[in-house]
Formats: structure tokens, C-alpha cells, sequence
């Protein structure tokens, strides 16, 4: 019996990985290529913004903070998933056009979800990055609607699923024509209680060796603490992530949503320069460059 790894049964562990996301099907790592930022090549891609959209001012000054620090991507909720009703629910169609408008003044491209199959199309219209969050990796009518689009997909893990189930729902994606798939690990619900999730990641390591789709972490939500963050952003870099999405607000204090794990500018230049450190050592190094 050949002992190369493309030769390793399918089914690994007890999780059986299905044939367009298995690692077998292709000899390469998917590149996922976001307007000219890669997520998957030798550096690491950090995306970094605020958890919601809340003003004009609050995201322009945060996106120059990203850029400041060496962030790539940003990231920005305008449509966002809150547990209560009574939460501030996002900007909407207004925060998606402050987005624009600030991807315009920075250069920066951006990443926000979308969790509605019928705002598809327009979020598809105006993002270079379409986010299916946590709590809609389940949601197959809206995987099968952004697969039918051309643009890069972040799948982050559902909070309660298996990483079989996680690979399932990426199927959906690529079986519909769109294989520009990056996923995230955010953390697993656990008996744990003094972090907001488990961040799972062994995920990491175990998805590189299962498919070819890149990996990264999101260590905001993975430990709701944001004096965990560096800790946990260093240690996925070192575990191989491809990348990390990160929650920085202008004044965390102030934020609407999720302050209480966000890093403020000068934490986010910190944690930047160590992370530098880190991807270095172990042969890559942070993604800087833009190449259209
Ligand atoms: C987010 O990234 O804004 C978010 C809501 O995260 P998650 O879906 O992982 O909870
Ligand atoms: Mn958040």
C-alpha cells in the first residue's frame, strides 16, 4: 500500500470529507484571490475592522487604523446576527454604502455578511468578500445562493457544528460553481463558561490536512475577551492558520456591538508587530502588498 499522503483513506477520524473540498481532488491550495488580497498563499492575511458598521466616522477611523497596522482586508457587520432582538441590528443598506464609500478613501477592500438569501445579489453587487456567519452555516438555501455567485466566500464554522458538518456546507458553495472558499474557525460551544466559545484550534491543522480550501481564525469571537486575543491570534499563526479576522473599534469603549472584544488601534500595532514575529518564524510572513 503506498504510503503517500494523497493515498490516506477518506474518511479520517470518523469525518468523511466530501470530493470537491477534499484535499485528494487537488494537488494545490486553493489561493482565494479578494480584489487582489490572497487568503492562502505563504503570508498570513489579516483582516481586522469592527463587529458592526455604527457611523461613518467610527469606520473610516477604524479602516485607517487597519491600514496603519498592516491589516489587508477589512472587515464590518451592516447586516448583523444578534441574539436579541432588542440589539442594535446593524446600518443595513446604509452601512454597505459607508463601506464603499470608506474602501474608496482607503483602498482597502472589505468582508460583511450576509445573511438573507434575497440581499444576496445587492451585497454581492458592492463586497469584495461575502461573509456566512456562525449562525447561518446551516443555512443551505443561502450556501446554494452565494455559491451561485463568483465572489470569495468566508464560511466561519457554526458555533455548535462538526468539522464534518463544516466541510459539508462548503460543498454546497463549490457545487455550485464558486470555489473561492476561505474558512474560519471561531470557536465551539463547550461546558466551558469563562470564554465565550471554545476557539477549537486543533481545527486548524486537522481542515489544512483535509482540504484545500484555506483556514483562518477568529479569535474575537473564539474568546469574547480582549485581553485573550493576542494570545490566541499568536497561537493560531503558529498552529498554520492562513489568516486571522479580527475585531478593532476607534474606541471600544464606545462600540455598539462587541467592544468588549475589540482591540483598540494601538493594541491591534502591538499584536501586529508580534504576529510579524511569529509568521517569520516559522516561514511566512504577513501578507502587505495589494497586487491587482
Ligand atoms: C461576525 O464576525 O460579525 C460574527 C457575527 O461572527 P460569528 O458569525 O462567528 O458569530
Ligand atoms: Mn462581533
Amino acid at each position: 500500500m503506498e504510503s503517500d499522503q494523497y493515498n490516506e483513506p477518506t474518511v479520517i477520524g470518523g469525518c468523511s470529507v466530501p470530493v470537491r473540498v477534499n484535499r485528494k481532488s487537488k494537488r494545490d491550495p486553493t489561493v482565494v484571490n479578494i480584489s487582489g488580497v490572497r487568503i492562502g498563499a505563504v503570508p498570513v492575511t489579516i483582516i481586522a475592522g469592527p463587529c458592526a458598521v455604527e457611523s461613518y466616522e467610527q469606520l473610516l477611523s477604524t479602516a485607517e487604523a487597519v491600514k496603519k497596522g498592516g491589516g489587508v482586508l477589512l472587515r464590518g457587520g451592516a447586516f448583523k446576527p444578534r441574539s436579541s432582538p432588542y440589539n442594535f441590528q446593524g446600518l443595513g443598506k446604509e452601512g454597505i454604502k459607508m463601506l464603499v464609500e470608506v474602501r474608496k478613501q482607503t483602498g482597502l477592500p472589505f468582508v460583511t455578511e450576509v445573511m438573507d438569501p434575497r440581499m444576496v445579489e445587492f451585497v454581492a453587487e458592492h463586497a469584495d468578500m461575502l461573509q456566512i456567519g456562525s449562525r447561518n452555516m446551516h443555512n443551505y438555501p443561502l450556501l446554494i445562493e452565494v455559491g451561485k455567485t463568483r465572489k470569495p466566500v468566508l464560511l466561519k464554522r457554526g458555533m455548535m457544528a462538526t468539522l464534518e458538518e463544516f466541510l459539508l456546507s462548503a460543498e454546497y458553495i463549490l457545487n455550485q460553481g464558486n470555489e473561492q472558499v476561505v474558512l474560519c474557525e471561531r470557536g465551539i460551544r463547550t461546558f466551558e463558561t469563562t470564554t465565550r466559545n471554545t476557539l477549537d484550534l486543533s481545527a486548524v491543522p486537522m481542515l489544512k490536512h483535509l482540504t484545500h480550501l484555506p483556514v483562518i481564525v477568529d479569535p474575537s469571537h473564539g474568546t469574547g475577551l480582549r485581553w485573550m486575543i493576542p494570545a490566541m491570534a499568536n497561537a493560531s499563526v503558529a498552529a498554520g492558520a492562513d489568516g486571522l479576522i479580527m475585531e478593532i473599534h476607534y474606541k471600544p469603549e464606545e462600540a455598539l456591538c462587541d467592544g468588549h472584544q475589540s482591540l483598540n488601534p494601538d493594541e491591534f500595532f502591538l499584536l501586529m508587530s508580534d504576529l510579524k514575529k511569529i509568521a517569520k518564524a516559522i516561514g511566512r510572513d504577513l501578507a502587505e502588498e495589494i497586487s491587482l
